[in-house]
């Protein structure tokens, strides 16, 4: 992303925003993403810049891979383009595959769970839109919520994870294309957010990441806070991410050098995720 244009663009639009607030569209804002998984779940050891397992909430990932999951009934092909790209980004990260796609499953959404976690008792690995978010108990700004069970027999393991998208409150797509949306009957405008970015740093979450603070590392996909609205993207992993990923998956091939996975990872960030194999 090119930082200084992008706040060009929303330097432009704040004057235009008084004016006209919707056929502006969102400007630029930094979204926090501190309640976007259970902080409860994070060792302390994670975040210890000194500790092997800084940056890791599950060290140990998943128990089996690839890890089987399905998609909710209501996602669209461009949301589903993203979130595949994003898993994309993941396993050329690491030279492994990482995700497999079992299934959409028919008839259940986000909004077919009555609560944030419930969704997390069956065996499906589900990733879904909930356009009814305040059952989640989560704040509007939440933009997702990455829940996982760890193993019983290896607390360090992650045995299911769910990830819930707030379409409540945002429109999820790709931010190159979408514009924010006016919700007459309430009055909301419902900002942009680029899907393909917001999915790579939940399926950070979901593979085993914690968050990672701009000291510690300021490019890294795992910061806290994402820049959300028209235009904005940030479609790849950082070195550090290549580093942290790698000490839970190990890497196959190129790749295990991370300046060439940083390379390959930025070559894919290019291409547009709509152009790629949908599911
Ligand atoms: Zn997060």
């Amino acid at each position: 992303m090119n930082v200084a244009a992008r706040y060009g663009f929303a330097v432009g639009c704040v004057a235009f925003i008084f004016g006209n607030f919707i056929a502006c569209g969102a400007q630029m804002y930094r979204v926090s993403m501190s309640e976007d998984h259970n902080a409860a779940q994070v060792s302390v050891e994670s975040t210890n810049p000194n500790s092997p397992a800084f940056g890791l909430h599950s060290p140990h990932g998943w128990v089996k891979l690839p890890i089987e999951f399905k998609v909710g009934n209501k996602m669209d092909a461009v949301q589903k383009s993203g979130l595949q790209a994003a898993m994309k980004t993941w396993e050329i990260a690491t030279g492994k595959t990482l995700f497999k796609f079992v299934g959409v499953q028919d008839g259940v959404d986000g909004d077919s769970f009555p609560d944030l976690y419930s969704s997390l008792k069956d065996a499906v690995n589900g990733q879904y839109l909930d356009s009814n978010w305040k059952k989640t108990g989560k704040p509007d700004v939440v933009l997702a919520t990455t829940i996982w069970n760890n193993s019983s027999q290896d607390t360090a393991a992650i045995s299911t994870a769910d990830i819930r998208f707030n379409v409540q409150d945002y429109v999820l797509g790709d931010a190159l294309t979408i514009k924010g949306t006016y919700v007459e009957a309430s009055g909301q405008f419902k900002d942009p957010v680029d899907m393909q970015t917001l999915a790579l740093h939940e399926l950070g979450h979901l593979l085993g990441l914690s968050h990672i603070s701009s000291d510690a590392d300021a490019v890294s996909i795992m910061n806290p806070y994402i820049y959300i609205g028209e235009g904005l993207t940030n479609r790849h992993v950082s070195i550090g991410d290549i580093e942290r990923i790698q000490k839970i998956y190990g890497c196959e091939g190129a790749v295990c050098d991370a300046d060439k996975a940083l390379e390959a990872v930025l070559e894919f960030s290019k291409i547009d995720a709509t152009q790629t194999a949908a599911h």
